[in-house]
């Protein structure tokens, strides 16, 4: 597969378009990603990085513009051809772990599995072999409460990981950690990554860590630019 895992062309935002509150949050951005590809997105706060997530994640629509996840154009697709796309395609990571607190590391794992038609004995062993990846064997029947924040994260990149993404889109995920865990859970998370071909988009607003990914975009006034 040699297509790009993202290309965005001339995506454009309006919040409460036509009402008092009226924001543009994106203003005819132009992104592609190519395979194997791991891209830090770097804004300010506000500035629409969530937006842009959300865009190229299919939970949210543009108002102009189009967004390819391999090569296949989604907009405009069916609601259900955008999400059987997002699950099988798309891994996402957030700043705060979200997993289900009633679960244990394993199931986390699992569930996104079952919910993309894989049985349930490969889904298990699947999620025991990404735990063991990320140094969480040995916590795997742990619930979250019982994990530290950057072992939280490190289950939530491997429910990311978990249908074997072509794409991992991922909003400050080391931001709520202080910073020497911060530093070893980004290390993680580029591990997992390395060698499966898999592409990212991670906003960050750590500079030493947008520095260790391939390239950097910028986001500002609604408009990306590049790093040189
Ligand atoms: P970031 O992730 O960079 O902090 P966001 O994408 O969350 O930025 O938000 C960008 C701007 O759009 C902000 O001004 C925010 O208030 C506004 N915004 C985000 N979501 C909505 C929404 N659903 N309705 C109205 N305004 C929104």
């Amino acid at each position: 597969m040699n297509e790009a895992a993202l290309k965005l062309s001339g995506i454009t935002k309006t919040y409460n378009r036509g009402q008092p509150g009226e924001v543009t949050v994106l203003r005819g951005v132009d992104l592609t990603i190519g395979a194997g590809e791991v891209v830090a997105l770097v804004a300010p706060s506000g500035a629409g990085k969530s937006t842009l997530l959300h865009i190229a994640g299919l939970l949210d629509t543009p108002d102009e513009g189009s967004v390819e996840i391999s090569g296949q154009r989604l907009t405009g697709t069916s609601d259900q051809v955008r999400t059987a796309t997002r699950r099988a395609q798309v891994g996402f990571v957030y700043q705060f772990h979200h997993l289900l607190p009633e679960f244990s590391a394993a199931e986390n794992v699992l569930i996104p599995q079952l919910a993309n038609g894989v049985a349930r004995a490969e889904a298990a062993a699947r999620a025991q072999e990404l735990l063991k990846r990320v140094g969480l064997s040995d916590r795997a029947g742990n619930r979250p409460a019982a994990l530290s924040g950057g072992e939280q994260q490190r289950v939530a990149f491997c429910r990311a990981m978990a249908n074997v993404p072509r794409l991992l889109l991922a909003d400050e995920p080391t931001g709520n950690l202080d910073p020497a865990t911060s530093d070893q859970v980004f290390e993680t998370l580029m591990e997992l990554v390395a060698g499966t071909g898999l592409s990212a988009l991670i906003a960050t607003h750590n500079m030493a860590l947008a520095a260790r990914m391939d390239r950097t975009v910028r986001l500002a006034a609604g408009r990306l630019s590049e790093d040189s």
